[in-house]
C-alpha cells in the first residue's frame, strides 16, 4: 500500500505538474516549418489521436489545450482518490468502471509504441472480472451472469476456478427457475448477439469491410423473431417469458443512452430516437458471451486513471506537448483562442495550427467554442449546448468509502426492478419520455420502478481501498440538464450556478433514499448509511463543469437509429474546414473502446489532410 501511494503522490505532485509546465513554455518556440496540430481536450479522444498522429507523423508538432488541471487528465475516464486519516486511502472511479473489448486498449499501444512496449509495459494491466455481473432483483433474487468458457488465462487458481465453478451452477439453476429452459435460452439468445457483434464491430463500427461474418450474422436476423431493426423488446418478448430473462438480456442498452421497450407513438416503435433496435443485443455479448474472442469485462488494476496515464505515457514518449488549465473559447479558420488558468494568471493567448482536432463534447462545442458570431469576446468561457440532439440519460453517482466490507456485492452489480413487466417499462422512464420535463425529478423515487448500477472496486483489486472496507459507487440514471437558452450568453462560471440548481438537495436526498432502500435487501447492506465515512456526488451539473459535455449527459448523444453511423455527427466539422472531431458524440459512438477506434479513423483523416496540405504548400 505505502507504495502505491507513494507512486500516485508522485505522479499527482510532481510528474505530470512538471511536464504540464516544461511544455506550456515550449509552445511559443516551437519552430514555424513544421505543420502543427492542435488538439481541444486530454480525454481518451484526445490522448489516443495524439498518440497516433503523432507516431505516424513525427515531424508534425501536437499539442494538446485541456481546460482542466492534470489531476483530471483523461476527461471522464479516470480516478480520484479520498483519504481518511487513521483510515487510509480509498479509490473512486469518476466514470468508467468496466473495461470492455481489451484489444482496442492493447492495439493503441502496439501501434504507437516506438520501441515495441505493450499497454502492460505502459502501467495498464487489464483483468477480467468473473462472474461479469451480479444482478439483483427488486424482491432480492440474485443472479451471477457471464463466466467465460475458459477459466486458465487470468493465471487463476484451482480454488479460485473451483469457487467460480460452483457459482456458475448456481447461475444455470437461477435461469432455469426463471423459466423453463432458461439457461438454454439464455445460451441461443448469447450466440445471436455474438453474431451481430461479430458482423456489426467491423463493418458498422470500424468501418472496415468484412465479408465473412455476414452469412451468420444473415442467418440470425433471418430467424424467427430475430430482426435486427425491430424494438430490442419486441425481439426479447418472443424469445422470454419472465420479465426477469428481459431485463437480464437488455440492461446493456442504458450504455447506449436508449430504453429497450417500444414507444407505440414513434415510427418504427421508437429505434429512430430513444428505443434500442434490436441488434444493440450486441451489447450483451460483449460483455457476457462464454467463447466469442472480443467478449469479457475487465477491470484496469490500479483503476482507470492508469488507462488515461498510460496513453498519456506514450503522447510523452511520441514528443506529443500538453498544456493544462487552458480552456479553449474559440476557433477561427487560423487557430484557436484560449485562456490559461493557472492560478497566478487568466492569460489571453491564440496559437496558429494547421488542423485542429476537437475532443470536447461536439453538442457543446458547436454551440460555443466553433461558433462565428462570439459578441467580440472570442475569449469568453461559456457552457451551452445543442439540445436538437437526442441525449443519452444523465447520472447521479454516489461515491461512498465505506468502513466494512460489502461482501454481497460484486464488482459489477445491476439493481433493476423488473417484478411485472409494466414495473421492467416503467423502471426505464427516465430514458423513454420524449419530453424530459415531463417527470418532476423531485417527486419521491422510493417504492417506484428504477434501475441503477453498484461498482465495489475492492472486489477484483486490493489497491483501491483499506483492509477490511469498501470504495462503493452508484451510477443512478436521471434526467439530464435542461436547457436555459437565456444562460448561453452569460460567463461559464453564471451559467454553471445556475444550472447547478437543476440538482439541488431534494432531488439528490430522494434519489439517495431511494438507493440506500433498494440496496438493503442485500445481507450486509441494510444500515449502509451508518458506516458511510465519506461521500462524494456527482450529478449531470458536474459532468458539465469538469468537461463541458453537453446537457451533463456521461454518455453523450444517444444511439437511435437516426444517431448512429452515418446519421451519428462525423469527423468533420460543418463550420470549419480545418477542424476534425473525435470523441463520445461522435463516431462510431459513446465509450472508451468506441471513442479508441474513433481515433483511429479520425487519426486516418487527419494524416491524410496534412499531406495534402503538404503536397499543396510545396
Ligand atoms: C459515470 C460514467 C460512467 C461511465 N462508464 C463507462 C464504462 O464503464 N465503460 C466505458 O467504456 N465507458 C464508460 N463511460 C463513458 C466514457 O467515460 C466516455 O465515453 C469517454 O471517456 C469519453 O471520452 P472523450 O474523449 O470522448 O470525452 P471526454 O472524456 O469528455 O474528454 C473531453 C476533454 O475535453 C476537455 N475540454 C472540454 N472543453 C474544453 C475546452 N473548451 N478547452 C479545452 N479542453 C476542453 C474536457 O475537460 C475533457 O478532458 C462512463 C462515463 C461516465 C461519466
Amino acid at each position: 500500500m505505502y507504495s502505491l501511494l507513494l507512486k500516485q503522490a508522485v505522479i499527482a505532485s510532481v510528474v505530470l505538474p512538471y511536464l504540464c509546465t516544461a511544455f506550456s513554455n515550449n509552445i511559443a518556440s516551437s519552430e514555424s516549418n513544421h505543420q502543427r496540430v492542435v488538439i481541444i481536450g486530454a480525454g481518451v479522444g484526445g490522448l489516443a489521436t495524439a498518440a497516433r498522429v503523432s507516431s505516424q507523423l513525427p515531424n508534425t508538432e501536437v499539442i494538446v489545450l485541456e481546460k482542466n488541471d492534470c489531476n483530471k487528465l483523461g476527461g471522464r475516464c479516470g480516478s480520484f482518490d479520498i483519504d481518511i486519516p487513521g483510515v487510509g486511502l480509498f479509490r473512486h472511479e469518476r466514470g468508467p468502471s468496466l473495461l470492455l473489448l481489451k484489444d482496442e486498449y492493447e492495439q493503441l499501444f502496439t501501434d504507437c509504441s516506438r520501441d515495441e512496449k505493450t499497454a502492460k509495459s505502459y502501467g495498464l494491466d487489464m483483468k477480467q472480472c468473473i462472474p461479469a455481473y451480479q444482478v439483483v432483483f427488486e424482491d432480492g433474487d440474485t443472479i451471477p451472469i457471464g463466466f467465460p468458457r475458459s477459466k486458465c488465462a487470468q493465471g487463476l487458481s484451482l480454488d479460485e476456478i473451483k469457487d467460480i465453478q460452483i457459482l456458475e451452477q448456481e447461475s444455470i439453476r437461477k435461469f432455469n427457475n426463471l423459466e423453463p429452459n432458461g439457461f438454454d435460452k439464455w445460451q441461443d439468445y448469447l450466440d445471436t448477439c455474438a453474431a451481430y457483434l461479430d458482423c456489426g464491430l467491423p463493418n458498422f463500427i470500424e468501418e472496415r469491410l468484412d465479408v465473412p461474418s455476414f452469412p451468420a450474422f444473415l442467418r440470425e436476423a433471418l430467424r424467427e423473431g430475430r430482426w435486427p431493426l425491430q424494438p430490442h423488446s419486441t425481439m426479447l418478448s418472443s424469445l422470454f417469458e419472465s420479465p426477469k430473462m428481459i431485463a437480464l438480456a437488455s440492461f446493456q442498452d442504458l450504455y447506449v443512452g436508449l430504453s429497450p421497450y417500444i414507444n407505440k407513438g414513434q415510427m418504427g416503435g421508437g429505434v429512430l430516437r430513444k428505443t434500442a433496435p434490436a441488434v444493440f443485443g450486441l451489447l450483451a455479448a460483449i460483455e457476457l458471451h462464454p467463447t466469442n474472442k472480443r467478449a469479457g469485462v475487465f477491470a484496469p488494476v490500479e483503476g482507470f486513471r492508469q488507462v488515461a496515464e498510460s496513453i498519456y505515457k506514450l503522447c510523452i514518449d511520441n514528443n506529443v506537448k500538453f498544456q493544462f488549465d487552458s480552456s479553449v473559447t474559440s476557433i477561427t479558420d487560423e487557430g484557436v483562442y484560449y485562456i490559461n488558468k493557472e492560478e497566478s494568471d487568466t492569460e489571453k493567448k491564440f496559437i496558429d495550427a494547421d488542423l485542429i482536432i476537437c475532443n470536447a463534447d461536439v453538442p457543446y462545442a458547436t454551440e460555443t467554442i466553433t461558433r462565428s458570431d462570439h459578441s467580440n469576446d472570442e475569449y469568453q468561457e461559456r457552457y451551452d449546448w445543442n439540445d436538437k440532439f437526442d441525449f443519452s440519460s444523465g447520472v447521479i453517482a454516489f461515491h461512498w468509502s465505506v468502513s466494512k466490507r460489502l461482501d454481497a456485492l460484486n464488482t459489477h452489480n445491476v439493481f433493476m426492478s423488473a417484478n411485472t413487466t409494466s414495473d421492467a417499462e416503467d423502471s426505464w422512464a427516465v430514458l423513454r419520455d420524449d419530453d424530459i420535463q415531463s417527470t418532476s425529478a423531485s417527486s419521491s423515487m422510493k417504492g417506484t420502478p428504477f434501475n441503477f448500477y453498484v461498482h465495489r472496486a475492492g472486489m477484483t483489486d486490493n489497491t483501491a481501498c483499506p483492509s477490511g472496507c469498501d470504495s462503493i459507487m452508484v451510477l443512478l440514471p436521471c434526467q439530464g440538464l435542461v436547457r436555459q437558452k437565456e444562460l448561453a450568453s452569460l460567463p461559464r462560471k453564471e451559467a454553471m450556478e445556475a444550472y447547478k440548481q437543476q440538482f439541488n438537495t431534494d432531488v439528490i436526498n430522494n434519489a439517495r433514499e431511494a438507493v440506500l432502500d433498494r440496496l438493503s435487501v442485500l445481507k450486509g447492506l441494510e444500515n449502509l448509511d451508518e458506516i458511510i465515512l465519506n461521500e462524494v456526488i456527482d450529478t449531470p451539473q458536474t459532468y458539465a463543469d469538469y468537461y463541458n459535455v453537453g446537457a451533463g449527459v456521461p454518455f453523450g448523444l444517444s444511439h437511435g437509429l437516426g444517431q448512429l453511423s452515418l446519421t451519428r455527427p462525423g469527423a468533420k466539422s460543418k463550420s470549419h474546414n480545418n477542424v476534425l472531431f473525435v470523441g463520445a458524440s461522435s463516431r462510431p459512438g459513446n465509450g472508451v473502446p468506441l471513442v479508441l477506434i474513433g481515433a483511429k479513423q479520425v487519426t486516418r483523416k487527419a494524416t491524410e489532410k496534412l499531406k495534402s496540405m503538404a503536397t499543396t504548400a510545396e
